[in-house]
């Protein structure tokens, strides 16, 4: 068994008292890839925004363990600082600014270090390519595309050092060619030892892509599996209730 690099337990997560997540248990390996899958309302954003410091330590039950070290985050910048990124599906690039802009987002307001344009150009440059986008790094994000965005942001998560990357249903409005690049860019980064946890209702690219499928169902955890043992037609059964046996 491999070393975890993640594990979060009994993470219980209510709403004006109503139980969103009731005690789930995931784990992951440093260059895992795991999906979790579940119909709408199962839960599955709010658990990433447990993870990801969306919602705050002490506003959920249960222990998050990251790379050995207790999260106890106050903020997404808290957990992006130990390595955790989350790309929402709704975008969060800032249109009016430019690609380079947008990926030095933040960072200037961090300790007393700057480094200068030049740099931060040919730094972006180098990101893009990572991406597999060719554009310029002055372009202004609102000439972007909805795909080329979500790899304009994938290259921001890049600047920032990840560890895991959180991609929540990051392919719901990219085209067949977009949705092969991003496929290919989790490929890639897990063989650089990133690990990625994926949220997409499309089982095919579930299963071409994971090791893992965790399933939740009502804000609890049906089971997680190596991806091999799986068919689609499991994971919906585990989806909405029907027994593995009676598929
Ligand atoms: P999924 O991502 O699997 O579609 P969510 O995690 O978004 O599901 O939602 C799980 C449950 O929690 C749903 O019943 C949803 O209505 C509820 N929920 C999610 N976010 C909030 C919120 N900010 N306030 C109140 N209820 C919420
Ligand atoms: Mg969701």
């Amino acid at each position: 068994m491999k070393q975890d690099l993640l594990s979060m337990r009994g993470i219980i997560k209510s709403f004006s008292g109503v139980r969103a997540l009731n005690g789930i248990d995931i784990r992951l390996a440093a260059g895992d890839v795991l999906s979790i899958c579940g119909e709408n309302g199962s839960g599955k954003s709010t658990l990433m925004k447990v993870l990801s410091g969306v919602w705050p330590h002490g506003s959920y039950e249960g222990e998050i363990v990251f790379a050995g070290q207790e999260v106890k985050a106050m903020s997404i910048r808290d957990t992006e600082a130990q390595g955790i990124v989350i790309i929402h599906q709704e975008l969060a690039l800032v249109k009016e600014l430019t690609v380079m802009e947008n990926i030095f987002l933040g960072n200037e307001l961090g300790p007393p270090w700057r480094i200068n344009e030049e740099s931060m150009y040919q730094q972006t440059l180098a990101l893009l390519s990572r991406v597999n986008l060719s554009i310029s790094p002055d372009t202004q994000v609102s000439e972007l595309g909805v795909g080329q965005q979500q790899l304009v942001e994938i290259a921001k998560a890049l600047n920032k050092d990840v560890k895991l990357l959180i991609l929540d249903e990051p392919t719901s409005s990219l085209t067949n060619q977009e949705i092969h690049i991003l496929l290919d860019i989790v490929r890639s980064l897990k063989e650089q030892g990133i690990a990625c946890i994926y949220i997409s209702h499309k089982l095919d690219e579930v299963l071409a892509l994971s090791d893992w499928v965790c399933v939740i169902r009502d804000g609890d955890h049906i089971a997680t599996r190596a991806a091999t043992e799986l068919t689609q037609n499991d994971i919906i059964g585990m989806m909405v209730g029907r027994e593995m046996d009676q598929l």
